[in-house]
């Protein structure tokens, strides 16, 4: 039981608030559905990336799962072990690979040719040995959002089959790169079993092919890409998810690594919001709230769904059809459209459900809105994790063109 009007008052709106216990659940779930096996649950920091979350998930055992050199940092200035660090994406610059190199991250997930060359020379520089594991795009349709879909070829993410072999086998023959992993992942939020155990049984097979050329691929990375229920989602069940991919890797003897974000998160977190008023257009109803898409980009960005609770009002009261949206100077500022509420008024309180995960780390100051405030909720206590940014916040990187200093 949150007591959101409680919190709301205390740290006034708008606000994110963070079930910590909840966190620990998810994390516990996956843990002992892998139990059978080797594995490391690197958390994929992009999905929530407050410090005091990072903490409480290295404090269960968690590595990171990361995708810019900002985000190593972040989780190595919250405790995370470097050799628990995988460092992704596709696109990194020389001095980002670099860096985790100089800082000794378990691996670096190479996505083509051409970066392997540069983490190559970048290693020489260095004189040392670089880890590495390359992502495999194994062409399977995750079948979820076409925005975070990621395995198919039409996808910019990984490279294919044949590459990924002509990959390892340049990087044995190196002084500078260790080929010591593995990695796919194809998509987020996703839902069905058969393409993660298909992409998985893909994988797999390049690794036993691997082996023949005395290749010895040692973290097997499954990736990220659980999905979740914002709505009535049929989900996948963690005990399933390990068998699948069990199943794909008799006779190897490897780690699995797992780069779950928005399955230990999204629905530990909370959006408070309160209506400022509602006003009407012709027929069109809108409840107009202090929050806005800069705070909460995914309704507007990808069309999601967020369950929207009204605190305070019986099931019994009278509802119609409104949006529910923000301040910010855009048409696609929404939050919902043509949903059924009952008639609010000003400082009526709105829970945005599932906004643990893609909600904060994408909120930008758009329209000079400061950031809000970030709180977890964990062992009956509350805590703010991230202060409200003011306005010298937000202009404190800025100059004052008209003074010559
Ligand atoms: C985004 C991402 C993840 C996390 O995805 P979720 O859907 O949040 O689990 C994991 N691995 C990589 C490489 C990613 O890009």
């Amino acid at each position: 039981m949150i007591h959101f009007q409680a919190l709301a008052e205390k740290y006034d709106t708008p606000l994110y608030l963070y079930d910590f216990d909840y966190i620990t659940t998810q994390y516990n779930r996956l843990k002992e559905a892998f139990k059978a096996k080797k594995s490391l649950i690197c958390y994929a920091v992009k999905a929530n990336s407050n410090l005091s979350v990072i903490q409480h998930l290295a404090q269960l055992g968690a590595g990171c799962d990361c995708v810019s050199i900002g985000e190593v940092n972040r989780a190595l200035y919250a405790g995370v072990e470097n050799y628990k660090i995988i460092f992704s994406g596709v696109g990194k610059r020389d001095d980002e690979i670099r860096e985790a190199l100089e800082k000794d991250i378990l691996m670096i997930n190479v996505e083509s040719e051409a970066e392997l060359n540069r983490v190559e020379i970048q290693a020489a520089e260095l004189g040392k040995q670089a880890r590495i594991s390359i992502r495999v795009n194994p062409n399977i349709d995750p079948q979820t959002h076409p925005y975070i879909s990621t395995g198919l070829h039409e996808n910019k993410f990984g490279v294919d089959i044949d590459t990924a072999k002509r990959m390892y086998i340049f990087a044995k023959n190196s002084d500078f790169l260790d080929p010591v992993g593995i990695h796919f992942h194809i998509g987020s939020q996703l839902t069905q079993l058969e393409p993660i155990k298909e992409a998985s049984a893909i994988v797999a097979d390049l690794v036993r092919s691997l082996k023949v050329l005395d290749i010895d691929i040692r973290f097997f990375d499954i990736g990220g890409g659980l999905g979740i229920r914002y709505e009535d989602e049929e989900l996948i069940e963690p005990y399933d998810y390990a068998q699948a991919i069990f199943s794909t890797l008799t006779g190897l003897d490897v780690t699995i690594m797992m780069e779950p974000g928005r399955y230990l998160s999204a629905n530990s977190g909370y959006f408070l919001t309160r209506v400022l008023y509602e006003k009407v257009n012709g027929d069109k109803r809108f409840v107009i709230v202090d929050g806005g898409m800069n705070d909460l980009i995914r309704p507007s960005l990808y069309n999601a769904h967020h369950h929207i609770e009204i605190i305070g009002k019986g099931e019994d009261e009278e509802v119609s059809e409104c949006d529910v949206v923000g301040p910010v100077c855009e048409s696609g500022d929404f939050f919902a459209k043509n949903i059924a509420l009952p008639m609010t008024r000003h400082n009526d309180l709105l829970v945005i459900h599932s906004a643990g995960a893609y909600c904060a780390t994408m909120s930008s100051n758009y329209n000079t809105r400061g950031r809000v405030a970030e709180v977890a909720l964990g062992g009956g206590e509350d805590r703010l994790i991230r202060r409200r940014e003011t306005f010298e916040d937000m202009i404190a990187l800025e100059k004052d063109y008209l003074k010559k200093d």
